[in-house]
């Protein structure tokens, strides 16, 4: 997601990417000849499919969230009160830090 205008990051483009997979994947799922009676079909498996993906994501992601937060604790980001990583003892951003914000 972007703000209106401004040129996203080259996160939230690998976030929409990775939306529109997990999109495609479940429109696949939903319509899966596997499920017998219970396969969707029609126009709206794919908006239902969005809608299960943008409610799940967030819980999905929990876990890789609680461990970057982690990450960054060790490597702290450009633009905090550190000047120095306690971890790497280098300026601010250090390499971990600096491969977790690009
Ligand atoms: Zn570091």
């Amino acid at each position: 997601m972007s703000v209106e205008g401004a040129r996203p990051t080259p996160l939230a483009q690998d976030m929409d990417h990775a939306h529109r997979l997990a999109v495609a994947a479940a429109t696949a799922g939903l319509q899966d000849a596997g499920l017998g009676p219970a396969r969707l079909t029609g126009e709206g498996v794919r908006l239902l499919a969005d809608a299960a993906v943008s409610s799940a994501t967030p819980f999905l992601r929990a876990p890789l969230l609680a461990r970057l937060s982690r990450v960054f604790l060790l490597h702290p980001p450009p633009g905090g009160v550190a000047e120095t990583c306690p971890t790497c003892a280098v300026p601010v951003p250090c390499a971990t830090a600096q491969a977790l914000v690009t």
